[in-house]
């Protein structure tokens, strides 16, 4: 699969994209992610890429001229969905994040400052999304988000077991709680913690060191 980002500012994504399961995923090339620079898409020299809105109002917007050239370029696939992030777009959510992953190329508009022309939105995007509700300052990081929740469903990303068991999936609504050694920790044993413990001894669930695989799985599915 596919993820085109364009946007006005591509070193953002550098870092978050080479780490981890993103960069495992890059390198076993089970996906692709390809950032383009909407400057790269402008004529002028000074590579303007927003001016003023019409009927007044703060800030500025994105023109959609330099966003027609690079999707002119960018699209290729057939099954593919072109999505502008967007406050006040469809919110964001792990069935769309399934949906997504079945597409062979997903193009993501960021916008910045103000937004960008609605012109892009009314004739090209299949849809505006949104990560949540609340004003963030660019797409950016929305773009990272959806592409990360889409990465991780593709298959060969991620352990298929854990994509069962996870928050949100198929089977459940929310992940049982999970521990890891030790099983029973002593906070006194740390001189000056600013927070005041309800408890000495912080011990994991008994069930999960029974060893009775049943008891286990009820236990799990108590707490989803
Ligand atoms: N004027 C816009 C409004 O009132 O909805 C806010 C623009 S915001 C400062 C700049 C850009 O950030 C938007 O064009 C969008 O691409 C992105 N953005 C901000 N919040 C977002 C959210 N919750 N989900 C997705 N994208 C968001």
């Amino acid at each position: 699969m596919q993820f085109d980002i364009i946007t006005i500012f591509p070193e953002i994504f550098s870092s978050y994209f080479s780490e981890s399961i993103i960069k495992r995923a890059l390198k076993k090339n089970l996906i692709k992610i390809k950032i383009h620079n909407l400057r790269d898409f402008t004529q002028d020299k000074r590579k303007t890429v927003d001016d003023r809105p019409y009927g007044g109002g703060p800030g500025m917007i994105l023109m959609l001229e330099p966003i027609v050239k690079a999707i002119k370029k960018i699209v290729k696939k057939k099954k593919r969905k072109i999505v502008v992030l967007s406050a006040k777009g469809k919110l964001f959510d792990q069935k769309m994040a399934k949906e997504f992953s079945k597409l062979d190329q997903l193009v993501l508009i960021s916008g910045h400052y103000e937004g960008i022309d609605e012109r892009i939105v009314e004739n090209i995007a299949d849809m505006e999304v949104s990560i949540g509700s609340y004003v963030l300052t660019g797409g950016e990081v929305p773009c990272m988000a959806i592409v990360d929740a889409v990465a991780r469903l593709i298959p060969g990303v991620i352990n298929e077991e854990s994509l069962k068991e996870e928050s949100f999936s198929e089977k459940n609504n929310i992940e049982y709680p999970q521990y890891t050694r030790p099983a029973v920790f002593d906070i006194s044993k740390i001189k000056n913690f600013p927070i005041k413990s309800k408890k000495k001894y912080w011990k994991v669930p008994n069930v999960l060191l029974s060893g009775n695989h049943r008891e286990i799985g009820e236990w799990k599915q108590s707490k989803r």
